[in-house]
């Protein structure tokens, strides 16, 4: 490829308009690439639409927002100093403290100069004679970059049904994803809230202590498990911080890349009171390690019904009204869409002014002026909260206009659902990279060891493409088309793709049903290794001042 001057449209008329690289996004993921591409000489600026850093954690500031994953591990392990003088309260932190913890990460690392606010990337397109992508924002810039990363994340494009009357209502509405930051008092209100996933199993509780009345709309029952959060003990945290690194490298040979105990034997190979005593403990500690409770819970249907049994009869034990705790009750496979976490949710269906509202086989109707209408009668409300989720993985990928090579458009190329190599990259969409992308393990890791890990596989990879005298860098068809394969065929041998979840695209109307994550961490992070050590294998160089390629080795998963 010829070297090619940009003209000053292609740059950008403000001085500091050329980068090196370009970083969508300024949660967990955009801090600490720039932070580590500054660290390695590079410049970088961060495009961020939000007014403060923090990503999820600036966004989710519904009541009850808080982390899933115990927060010793839930946080950055790139540094030391950080790990050791950060001192976390409880065992789950809360939104609050995470969006602290962030904050005070951008200004520890003297990050801010460099991030951009207010800032939505709304176009990003690469011009194949420079060898560069051009940004253009809603700010106005038109910057260019050698590389750009997408670190605009995995649940950042929040989803609204499209409800009939939507623009009708009167009364305030709320998506959990856009929390007004003075937060919202609902004293004395009529609250309808849809939807029951993990947003609003967090929320529930909290919203119905406030409320005059609180009706939940639920479509499908979600199984949760108790949080049991409670403050850190500060010697925990002493224990684990004199051993950090140990901890810290431990979990990242562990599925999930979390500090789970799994257990290797299968759950029908227990009598049924060794099982009711493994459920029981798992319960008793609570949380996401309840899925490790037995190896084949997400591979075996009858395995999982154990699972979905004991958790239905503890629904049935907590809820007095039987018919209220039958209607609470999934039928589905549990862990098939990510487990929830709670405090006091079953609980909550106790109190007098909660009222369930089963909308699975008579959808909400329409929103009206003063409420909502189902099966043709309608709630009045003052406020509707909605905590229907996001279009998650690609959502937001896809709401800018990526174009790559020949002006082709991302969305126009995955139409049938993401295709990448290892989750980082795509064909044809030179020096971009996704940090948690499509085909990698993300959403179903802790993913802050995922982030970081691709974070610095995606700094590697730029240094060698420059220390090499390399212009470019992406993907062959072929390793893409195998990966690709590779990622269907571990889903398709579990019972991830048996339920309508979002990690296949499921609640989005007309979104492709694709199983986006891949389930192989930590064996994942071994692949990526190796591709790397092997000169980037099953990608193609390309050099800055010729059309010579580099041969591309032969792919294996
Ligand atoms: P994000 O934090 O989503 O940040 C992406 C940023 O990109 C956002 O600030 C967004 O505004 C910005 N952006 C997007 N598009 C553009 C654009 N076009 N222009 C400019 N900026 C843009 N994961 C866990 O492992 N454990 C948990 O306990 C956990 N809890 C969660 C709780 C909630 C409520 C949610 C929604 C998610 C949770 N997750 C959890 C997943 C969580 O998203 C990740 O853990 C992590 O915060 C993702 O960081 P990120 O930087 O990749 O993305
Ligand atoms: P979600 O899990 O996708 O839940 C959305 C809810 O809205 C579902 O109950 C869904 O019902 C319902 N819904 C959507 N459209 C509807 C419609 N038209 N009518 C009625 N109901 C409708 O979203 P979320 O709760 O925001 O969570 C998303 C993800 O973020 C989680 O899975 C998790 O990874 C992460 N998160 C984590 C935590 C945490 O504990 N740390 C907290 C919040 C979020 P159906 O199931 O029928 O589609």
């Amino acid at each position: 490829m010829a070297e090619v001057k940009l003209t000053p449209m292609e740059t950008n008329q403000k001085p500091g308009g050329d980068f090196d690289v370009a970083i969508v996004g300024a949660g967990f993921a955009g801090l600490y690439m720039l932070h580590r591409l500054r660290g390695v000489g590079l410049s970088a600026r961060v495009f961020e639409a939000g007014s403060g850093v923090g990503g999820t954690w600036f966004w989710n500031r519904y009541p009850g927002a808080r982390c899933d994953v115990e927060s010793m591990e839930y946080s950055y392990q790139f540094s030391d100093e950080l790990q050791q003088e950060w001192v976390w309260t409880e065992r789950y932190a809360s939104q609050p403290e995470i969006l602290r913890y962030l904050n005070h990460v951008a200004d520890r690392f003297d990050l801010r100069r460099n991030i951009q606010l207010n800032t939505r990337v709304l176009a990003a397109t690469f011009n194949e004679t420079a060898g560069r992508w051009i940004v253009e924002t809603s700010a106005g810039d038109r910057v260019s970059a050698q590389f750009c990363v997408m670190a605009t994340g995995c649940l950042s494009s929040t989803n609204t049904p499209n409800f009939k009357g939507r623009d009708r209502f009167a009364g305030s509405s709320y998506h959990t994803g856009n929390w007004p930051h003075e937060g919202v008092d609902f004293t004395g209100e009529r609250v309808g809230i849809i939807g029951t996933g993990s947003s609003a199993i967090q929320s529930i509780p909290l919203i119905a202590q406030q409320a005059s009345h609180l009706f939940v709309f639920q479509r499908t029952p979600a199984y949760t498990i108790p949080a049991h959060n409670n403050p850190l003990d500060p010697e925990v945290q002493r224990e684990v911080k004199a051993n950090y690194a140990n901890f810290r490298a431990r979990n990242k040979l562990l599925p999930s890349g979390l500090n789970i105990r799994h257990n290797e034997v299968s759950a029908l190979a227990m009598s049924p009171q060794e099982r009711q005593r493994e459920y029981e403990e798992r319960w008793a500690h609570g949380g996401l390690p309840f899925l490790g409770a037995f190896a084949d819970l997400l591979l075996s249907k009858e395995a999982n019904d154990t699972a979905a049994e004991f958790i239905r009869e503890k629904i049935r034990e907590t809820v007095r009204d039987p018919v209220i705790a039958e209607k609470l009750s999934p039928r589905t496979v549990v862990g098939c869409k990510r487990l929830c976490v709670d405090t006091e949710y079953y609980q909550t269906f106790n109190r007098s002014n909660v009222t369930l509202v089963d909308v699975s086989s008579s959808p909400i109707e329409e929103i009206t002026k003063h409420g909502l209408t189902v099966k043709g009668k309608e709630y009045e409300l003052d406020a509707i909260v909605f905590a229907t989720g996001y279009d998650a993985m690609t959502g937001s990928l896809l709401k800018i206009d990526i174009r790559g090579k020949g002006g082709r458009s991302l969305k126009e190329t995955w139409a049938e659902g993401p295709r990448t190599y290892l989750g980082l990259a795509t064909a044809g969409f030179p020096n971009l990279f996704f940090i948690t992308g499509p085909g990698s393990p993300s959403v179903l890791t802790n993913m802050i060891p995922s982030i970081e890990q691709h974070v610095e596989w995606i700094a590697d990879c730029v240094l060698y493409v420059r220390a090499r005298g390399f212009a470019c860098i992406e993907p062959t068809l072929a390793a893409q088309d195998a990966w690709v394969s590779h990622v269907n065929e571990v889903a398709g041998a579990t019972l991830f793709p048996t339920c309508n979840s979002w990690y296949l695209g499921a609640n989005i109307p007309g979104k492709s049903r694709v199983f986006m994550p891949y389930l192989g961490f930590p064996p994942y992070v071994e692949k990526c290794d190796d591709v790397a050590a092997k000169n980037y294998e099953g990608f193609v160089l390309i050099r800055g001042n010729d059309d010579e390629r580099q041969a591309t080795l032969p792919v294996t998963n």
